[in-house]
C-alpha cells in the first residue's frame, strides 16, 4: 500500500534519562488505515506514540511522515506537519470549560475541523460547552480530547487506549467516531487493550515486545494468528 504517503517508522529508539525504553521499532501506517498496536503493559506502545510526537527526551532513527523525517524536529512542527496526540490521560484542564478545553490548542494547520463539524461529530460535547472539564464522564472526556486534535488539523491521530475504563455504550460511541474518521480519510494508530474493539476497526496489527515489533498480520488474517495473539497478550 501508499506508505510513502503514510507513516514509516525504522529503527526507532528512545530513552526515558539512561533508561533505554524503544529497541528498534519499525512499522509502516499506509494512509487512511487504522493500525493497532498491541502488547503487555510496558511493552513500549505509549512510549512509541511519545516517540512519534516528539515528547520524549530522547529519540534516534527515522520516522517518515508523508515523506518527511520528523525525528529531530520538535513536537510544535511534528504537529505543524499533520500529527495529534491523544495521551492515555486525555489531557483535559481541570478548571478550564469544554469550550475552553477545545480552543485551547491552536489551530497549527489549515484542513483543522470547524466547530460545526466537531458539534456533529460529537453532539453531546455541544451541550456541555460551558461546564467544567472535570465534570465530565469519562466518554466525554476523551471525545473532547479527540476533538481537540481534529480543531488543530492533524490527518494522524495517535489515540492512546482511548477506552479505558468506559462503560461498552460509550466505547461502541467512540468506535462509530474512529470509523467516521477513517472513512473521511483520518490515519489512526490506536494503542488499545481492548481487543475486541480494536478487531473491529482496525486494517492491521502490530505486536510490541520489550521495545519491538515482532510480529504483524491484517486484520483479516486475525483468526488464523488468534492463537498467537493469545500467547503474546497473555491471555
Ligand atoms: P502501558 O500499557 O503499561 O502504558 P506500554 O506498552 O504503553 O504499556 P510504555 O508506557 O511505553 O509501555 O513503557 C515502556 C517501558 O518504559 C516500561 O518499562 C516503563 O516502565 C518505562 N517507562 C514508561 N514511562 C517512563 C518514564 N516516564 N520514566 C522511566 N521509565 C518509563
Amino acid at each position: 500500500a501508499g506508505t510513502a504517503a503514510g507513516l514509516a517508522v525504522a529503527d526507532l529508539h528512545a530513552w526515558y534519562g539512561e533508561s533505554h525504553v524503544l529497541h528498534g521499532m519499525a512499522f509502516t501506517v499506509p494512509k487512511g488505515e487504522v493500525v493497532t498496536l498491541l502488547g503487555r503493559n510496558g511493552a513500549g506502545k505509549t512510549t512509541t506514540l511519545r516517540a512519534i510526537m516528539g515528547v520524549i527526551g530522547k529519540r534516534k532513527g527515522s520516522v517518515r511522515f508523508e515523506g518527511q523525517e520528523t525525528i529531530r524536529m520538535p513536537s510544535r512542527l511534528i504537529a505543524r506537519a499533520g500529527i495529534g496526540y491523544c495521551p492515555e490521560e486525555r489531557g483535559i484542564f481541570a478548571s478550564l470549560s469544554v469550550e475552553e478545553n477545545l480552543m485551547l490548542p491552536p489551530v497549527v494547520r489549515p484542513g483543522g475541523l470547524s466547530r460545526e463539524t466537531i458539534f456533529e461529530l460529537f453532539p453531546n460535547l455541544k451541550e456541555r460547552l460551558s461546564s467544567g472539564g472535570t465534570k465530565m464522564s469519562g466518554g466525554e472526556q476523551q471525545m473532547l480530547a479527540i476533538a481537540r486534535i481534529l480543531r488543530s488539523g492533524a490527518s494522524l491521530l495517535l489515540l492512546d487506549e482511548p477506552t479505558e475504563g468506559l462503560a461498552p455504550v460509550i466505547v461502541q460511541q467512540i468506535g462509530r467516531t474512529i470509523a467516521r474518521l477513517k472513512a473521511s480519510g483520518y490515519t489512526v494508530i490506536l494503542v488499545e487493550q481492548n481487543f475486541r474493539f480494536a478487531a473491529t476497526l482496525a486494517d492491521r496489527h502490530y505486536v510490541v515486545e520489550q521495545g519491538r515489533v515482532v510480529d504483524s498480520f491484517l486484520n483479516a488474517e486475525l483468526d488464523a494468528n488468534m492463537d498467537k495473539l493469545h500467547a503474546y497478550l497473555g491471555v
